[in-house]
């Protein structure tokens, strides 16, 4: 099911696919927030831009966000302020609400119909839960010094009773009707939109960028593709993780307003108008990517059962996050390389460090400096604040791949997967990832993940293969749906 942000979406442009080989000065992979806000920003400063998009406009991550914009971040300020210090806390809220300010600004110039509206985030956990133990005066005070007022949460709208904070002048919006909206505004501004254009290669010397169908030779290249593509570094201590979302129409029509981190462990709550139906949606299930466990979507259906009136379900989905092991974002130039950049590691806080990451990347490429380029640099090394995630990372991969090996079951024949099964086998000596599909069909993949030869495994909730090492994601033909794999997984006939 898509997510609940395509609902009313009516008579969308879409943007042919590349078919003949083009020049530009800048060419973007990637129509998500941070691609289309770059696009739009080198367009109106006269540039000519190019972007390449494997799906369609918000079809990744930012079309299955949750559409809050903040200058905090979800997973607290005080953890950022532990690992950096009082000076990086500050501006990590400055540069945010700069971004945030940003896009209202985007939204008022061009009259995007994104439903943007200012709201509170309330972080929150049920009263009087003696097992809750977050440190309410060690975030408080980690958010006031960096800047933000922070008050007592007052009611939300939650159908129980909770104690929190609450910091005034946040937002929220359809994030997929936004980037749509950018979409059409830099496409009349002169950016070239292509979707369904799949980038299979990038020649970072030769400026070129080349599909199934043609190539984009370009001055300058931005990975705008959430995590950088092939094989990059910075991929090595990344930790990547699936969310799922549900949403819900309720019986009594009171609904919860403003952004809600619950910290019941964690789940994030918000609601979403869309004509006369209203929506609430819950956020949580985080699970490593590729390690899959239980039934999310119906756990977070029990949540919303357990805590609201539902009256029926009414969309589910579910998203990747990429998390930097010293948790800041990576944004610009790529080591080694003066006209290619990237943007990765923004977390679960990517509509706002996207937009961020387009101002810095947009005034790289016109030669002005960006108050914000040196703190973000994704050229930084920081071996003091990521060792513990980047050991951690290096040793789950080193793990999956020894064990996945190891572990594969033997099958003589791929046949014996029944109906509606997936598993992951070794056939006359190969690895591979077999589904049948419910009305019969039987589809036979490599099981080997084409980034870095780590073995797939099978995604029940999505019916995806995922690749537990960095999270490429493939459908069950084998096509590319996120990740760093350039490529498909190799199709086997049987
Ligand atoms: C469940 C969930 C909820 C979230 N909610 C929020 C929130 O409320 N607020 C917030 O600030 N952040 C949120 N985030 C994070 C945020 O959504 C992302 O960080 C942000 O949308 C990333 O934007 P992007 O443009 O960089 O990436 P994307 O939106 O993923 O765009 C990248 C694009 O690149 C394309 N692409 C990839 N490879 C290729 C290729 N080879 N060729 C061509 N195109 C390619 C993809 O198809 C995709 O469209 C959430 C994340 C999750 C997982």
């Amino acid at each position: 099911m898509d997510a609940i942000w395509t609902l009313g979406n009516q008579d969308t442009p879409r943007y042919a696919p590349l078919n003949a080989d083009a020049d530009a000065d800048v060419a973007i992979i990637g129509a998500g927030i941070t691609g289309l806000t770059t696009a739009l920003t080198l367009a109106e400063a006269g540039q000519k831009v190019i972007v390449l998009e494997a799906r369609e406009v918000g079809g990744g991550v930012t079309g299955g966000s949750t559409g809050n914009l903040y200058s905090t971040l979800a997973s607290g300020q005080a953890s950022i302020r532990k690992k950096w210090g009082d000076e990086v806390s500050r501006d990590v809220i400055r540069a945010r609400s700069e971004a945030v300010d940003v896009i209202e600004a985007l939204i008022e110039r061009f009259a995007i119909d994104c439903q943007f509206q200012r709201q509170p985030a309330y972080r929150v956990e049920p009263a009087n839960d003696s097992k809750a133990g977050y440190d309410w005066d060690e975030e408080k005070a980690a958010l006031a010094d960096a800047g933000l007022d922070v008050e007592a949460a007052d009611h939300p709208g939650l159908p129980f009773a909770t104690q929190g904070i609450k910091i005034s002048d946040q937002a929220q919006f359809n994030p997929l009707h936004y980037v749509q909206g950018l979409a059409t505004v830099a496409s009349d501004l002169g950016v070239i939109i292509h979707e369904h254009s799949p980038v299979r290669n990038v020649d970072h010397k030769q400026g070129t960028v080349t599909t199934d169908t043609a190539c984009v030779s370009a001055r300058h290249v931005v990975y705008a593709t959430h995590t950088p593509k092939g094989l990059n570094l910075l991929q090595a201590g990344m930790l990547v993780s699936r969310e799922y979302a549900v949403s819900a129409r309720l019986k009594s029509g009171h609904y919860p307003e403003g952004i809600i981190w619950a910290m019941d462990p964690f789940h994030s709550l918000r609601s979403y108008r869309q004509g006369n139906e209203q929506h609430v949606i819950v956020i949580g299930e985080k699970h490593k990517t590729g390690e899959q466990k239980g039934d999310h979507y119906r756990h977070l259906q029990e949540y919303l059962q357990t805590h609201f009136d539902v009256e029926a379900f009414t969309s589910q989905w579910s998203a990747q996050q990429y998390s930097s092991p010293d948790g800041l974002p990576y944004i610009g130039r790529l080591h080694g390389q003066d006209t290619v950049y990237l943007a990765t590691g923004f977390a679960a806080d990517g509509l706002t460090w996207g937009t961020l990451a387009a101002m810095i990347i947009s005034d790289q490429v016109l030669g002005r400096d960006n108050p914000w380029q040196a703190r973000f640099d994704a050229r930084r090394i920081t071996p003091g604040k990521s060792a513990t995630q980047y050991t951690k990372e290096n040793a789950h991969v080193a793990r999956h791949m020894f064990k996945d090996y190891l572990s594969t079951e033997k099958l003589k024949e791929a046949d014996e997967v029944a109906p509606g099964q997936a598993r992951v086998a070794k056939v006359d000596g190969e690895e591979l990832a077999i589904h049948r599909t419910e009305d019969g069909q039987l589809k036979v993949l490599s099981a080997v993940c084409p980034h870095m030869k780590c073995i797939v495994h099978w995604n029940n909730a999505e019916s995806t293969w995922d690749c537990p090492c960095h999270g490429s994601r493939f459908d069950c033909d084998g096509e590319v749906i996120e990740g760093p794999s350039y490529h498909p997984l190799a199709r086997r006939i049987r």
